[in-house]
């Protein structure tokens, strides 16, 4: 473990930097509540709001040398893990909490089991911003618009969180808990997570609206929809992002449970579906326009996965012929 003094002769006040070579290193320096440390992985949300003097951490504990919380792997599925409804066979995508999102955005490219996770992460930012930001650093940080968070909560999975009390595990229903907090607790540490897979006769889409390129999305959604023989829907699960503190998952949709999709259908289910949001008006969007962005957005993720379903659905009758 170093240690360096960082001057106030720059942006953010003055700091200790705690470098670590082992997660129990970490951990202890998180442990010691006198150091008030916050954990530094890419850096790409942590440095601006330094920079802002929006948080004043006493100590910054890097964890970039942690090279055991780097790797990325396919866990088969297992009865515990599968879904009802065909919604995955349990297939978990574990994820190191230091992969960068670079990392898992080539992983994702070649598996097409990861294609809503590829198609998410390739919206974060910029190359160079996924070069170094990390996907346990954009799920700690929880901003309500980013895509990880979204995508994490529309497959559901599981986050494991450290300290030197032991491990825990969460939900990714009870993960985000508000604007930008979550259920890390001051001396734990996010060191993985696990993403359910989406069977290989899933549909899924993800679609989202922002002004720039490179912006955070004013509001994306996710959705996987799995259906039964005759193409009626059987498990349908739809996140929005952008529109609360935390992502959310639309109970609404539920209701198409056995219905074969329309554009009308999905177009009605999205005009309820919106009405329990109380939508922001500022500078970027007034109330009335996210509200119909919201609509419009729901709808077609709903239309899409199940084009996405019925295309595969197609695929894999050929194969088995
Ligand atoms: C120009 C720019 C554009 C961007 N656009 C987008 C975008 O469109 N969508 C998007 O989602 N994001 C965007 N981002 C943010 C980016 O995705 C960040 O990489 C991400 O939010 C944080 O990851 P990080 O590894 O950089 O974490 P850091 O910045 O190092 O940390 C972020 C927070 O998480 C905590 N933390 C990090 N790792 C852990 C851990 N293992 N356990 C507990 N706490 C931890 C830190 O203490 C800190 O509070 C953008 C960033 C930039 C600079």
């Amino acid at each position: 473990m170093s240690m360096q003094k960082v001057s106030n002769l720059m942006k953010p006040s003055a700091f200790d930097y705690i470098r670590v070579e082992t997660l129990d290193e970490a951990l202890s320096v998180l442990a010691d509540s006198d150091l008030e440390a916050k954990i530094l992985a890419g850096g790409q949300s942590l440095l601006p709001i330094l920079n802002m003097r929006l948080a004043q951490p006493k100590a910054l504990v890097d964890i970039n040398r942690l090279a055991a919380l780097q790797t990325l792997e396919q866990l088969p599925a297992n009865a515990s893990t599968g879904d009802e409804n065909g919604r995955s066979d349990g297939t978990l995508l574990q994820i190191g909490t230091l992969v960068r999102q670079r990392q898992l955005e080539r992983y994702a490219a070649e598996e097409p089991r990861a294609k809503l996770i590829h198609t998410a992460i390739t919206h974060i930012g910029h190359p160079q911003t996924r070069n170094q930001g990390t996907v346990g650093g954009s799920l700690a940080h929880a901003d309500p618009s980013a895509e990880l968070p979204l995508i994490f909560l529309t497959l559901g999975g599981t986050a494991f969180l450290q300290s030197t009390r032991g491990e825990r595990q969460v939900t990714a229903e009870q993960f985000f808990q508000s604007y930008f907090a979550t259920a890390i607790e001051p001396d734990e540490m996010l060191t993985k997570t696990q993403w359910k897979l989406p069977a290989p006769q899933e549909g899924v889409a993800f679609k989202e609206y922002r002004r720039r390129h490179g912006d955070f999305a004013l509001i994306a959604a996710a959705c996987t929809v799995t259906l039964e023989n005759n193409r009626a829907v059987r498990n349908v699960r739809l996140g929005l992002g952008g529109v609360s503190a935390t992502p959310v998952l639309v109970a609404e949709v539920q209701q198409l449970a056995g219905e074969r999709l329309t554009k009308e259908r999905a177009r009605a289910v999205a005009e309820t579906a919106v009405k329990q949001f109380d939508f922001p008006d500022d500078y970027q969007a007034s109330s009335a326009y996210r509200q119909q962005l919201a609509t419009v957005l729901i709808s077609h993720v709903l239309a899409a996965a199940y084009e996405d379903a019925l295309a595969k659905e197609g695929t894999h009758a050929a194969n088995q012929g």
